[in-house]
């Protein structure tokens, strides 16, 4: 069987049991004691969506897991991603059937599993005459795509003519215009369904540790035994023993496969940028697909509240894993093609707020950057070590599953170690279900942001509010975010940095004007109270913040 509880921390009592503990920055110090005091059955290393999404696998099915992640959760590709979960239509170009067929899949569970998160999105697709795809292609692509998604999507595709087409979407061009694909995808908060999946894992017994960096591995016989972990807070080092080590560093497993021995690499990174532009700019009603006039890759219009997102751009990179950034000829590139399918709109450089980027693990292949494969891989090294990488936030789920039951075998064979279930990850993502009470303070924004990032925890919130009403002042004027935000990301989500706060809890660095600089001090000096901050450290995690700002409008220097 897999865990046996410890009485005196009150975690769980039996392989299944739950961690009552809130999800807190001191129950991370707690845990950090933890990692060094158990064997575990298996150590993952990430805190992307893949490492929550084992970390979440592996805790429900009773074994004692540990997760460790160096930076924040969804802190490297996970939060750069353009938040769709979705079927990939345009994989169906590339003969991607089995993909496509999965991800449709998982679109319905993860609809399913975490509503509040992942939500229906309707999407427009126009065709123009003599250009590809033809309305016979795009047609028979949305038919194969609802059969691929066996008739259970929001709602089957339609096809628009192009006066209906004009009057649903009248910003998209006209001339040349044949008519326009509608059918349904989903989008979600990316950093918060990670963040949601490594809390699960938490809540099913798991030990997770965010800013806990793996710096060596420890090896017995020529095995991977555990790891060096360094707690990037205090630098304390600590050794995690495991039976099993599992690799989910994205773009990062060929470093953490370097620390074992010398491999040929698995990744060939490809970066991916967005422009965030305020929805009054381009106002569409639906997500639209559309093609560069340049090169014809498709990207993506995403309505995002009271922003738009547009991207993505796919080049290969070469540059620091840790700082990818858009660069001007990145933004070029997007706002032509925006100009083009929206040319009433006339977007300017002047109207991207920001930028964000992110890498793609793809797993490394020969070809053009768009036609490398999405699938994953899982590759074990002669060391046991075990390595995931590729795939989508969207398969996350199944390729978790995966990567569960090869851990699962090897415990049962290797250790003697049973499962207490099988895969169980179909079950409700706890706090990601449609709130029960409507949020009801006066100001319908705020209403309507609390209870899509909080659902019914939004009460929680609020309470910070009503106990100090300076909490409930916005951290930015006309952004929904509250200044009672800051204290709910520290106690019940594990934020320890000014970053994680304002990049991830909430999205200030990308829907301020200013990055919310004019801000970041008085954030600070709320969390520093409760983080134990001397004022060097205030003075560094601004420092730390303004550069992450920076990279955020590092294009507009060149
Ligand atoms: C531009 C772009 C758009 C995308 N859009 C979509 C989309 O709309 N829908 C979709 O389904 N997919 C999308 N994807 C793909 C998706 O975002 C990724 O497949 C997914 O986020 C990868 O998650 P991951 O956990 O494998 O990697 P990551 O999220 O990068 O997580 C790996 C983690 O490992 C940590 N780590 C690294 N080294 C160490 C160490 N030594 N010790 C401890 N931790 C370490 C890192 O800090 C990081 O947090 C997109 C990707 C990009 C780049």
């Amino acid at each position: 069987m897999g865990g046996q509880g410890d009485a005196v921390t009150g975690r769980r009592g039996d392989a299944v049991g739950q961690d009552t503990r809130p999800f807190s920055a001191s129950t991370r110090q707690e845990n950090i004691d933890w990692l060094a005091s158990e064997e575990f059955d298996v150590l993952v290393i990430g805190g992307g969506i893949t490492g929550a999404g084992i970390a979440r696998d592996a805790a429900l099915r009773g074994f004692r897991t540990a997760l460790v992640e160096k930076g924040d959760f969804a802190g490297g590709t996970s939060s750069r991603s353009t938040r769709l979960v979705h079927g990939g239509i345009r994989y169906l170009e590339y003969g991607e059937f089995r993909l496509v067929f999965d991800a449709c899949s998982e679109r319905r569970v993860l609809r399913q599993i975490a509503p509040r998160l992942v939500r229906p999105l309707p999407f427009l697709y126009p065709v123009y005459a003599g250009q590809r795809p033809s309305q016979a292609k795009l047609r028979l692509g949305l038919l194969l795509y609802d059969t691929l998604s066996l008739f259970r999507n929001a709602q089957v595709h339609r096809w628009l003519r192009p006066q209906e087409a004009q009057q649903r979407e009248p910003l998209v061009a006209g001339r040349g215009l044949v008519g326009m694909g509608r059918y349904y995808d989903a989008q979600v908060n990316d950093a918060r369904l990670t963040l949601l999946t490594a809390r699960a894992a938490h809540l099913h017994g798991a030990v997770v540790v965010n800013h806990a960096r793996v710096v060596g591995l420890m090896k017995s016989g020529g095995r991977v035994v555990g790891a060096q972990v360094v707690d990037q807070v205090t630098g304390q080092q600590v050794e995690v023993r495991a039976r099993v080590v599992v690799n989910a560093t994205g773009i990062w497993v060929d470093e953490v496969r370097a620390l074992d021995a010398a491999a040929r690499p698995m990744v060939r990174p490809t970066k991916g940028i967005h422009l965030v532009i305020p929805r009054a700019r381009l106002d569409s009603r639906h997500a639209v697909i559309f093609a560069s006039p340049r090169d014809r890759r498709h990207m993506f219009l995403i309505p995002w509240g009271d922003f738009a997102l547009i991207g993505t751009t796919d080049t290969d990179y070469q540059g620091s894993l840790d700082d990818p950034a858009a660069d001007r000829a990145d933004v070029e590139y997007l706002l032509e093609a925006a100009r083009h399918i929206f040319p009433g709109a006339q977007l300017r450089p002047s109207d991207v707020i920001s930028t964000f980027a992110g890498l793609r693990p793809l797993v490394a292949a020969p070809g053009s950057p768009s036609s490398v494969s999405r699938v994953h891989v899982i590759v074990e090294d002669d060391s046991g070590l075990l390595t995931i990488t590729g795939g989508k936030l969207t398969t996350h789920r199944l390729m978790a599953a995966e990567l569960t039951d090869r851990v699962q075998k090897r415990l049962a064979e290797s250790f003697g170690v049973q499962a207490c279930s099988g895969c169980r990850t179909r079950e409700p993502l706890e706090g990601a279900q449609i709130e029960r009470a409507p949020v009801t303070t006066p100001d319908a924004a705020v209403n309507r942001h609390l209870a899509e990032a909080y659902g019914d925890e939004a009460a929680w919130v609020l309470a910070y509010a009503e106990e100090n009403p300076a909490l409930g002042e916005r951290i930015v004027a006309g952004l929904p975010y509250l200044m009672a935000e800051p204290l709910y990301a520290v106690q019940h989500e594990m934020a320890l940095t000014l970053s994680d706060v304002l990049i991830r809890r909430t999205h200030v660095i990308y829907e301020a004007v200013d990055g919310g600089l004019a801000r970041a001090r008085a954030v600070a000096a709320l969390l520093a109270p409760r983080l134990g901050w001397s004022k060097a450290e205030v003075e560094r995690q601004i420092g730390d913040y303004t550069a992450q700002v920076a990279l955020t409008r590092a294009w507009r220097d060149g």
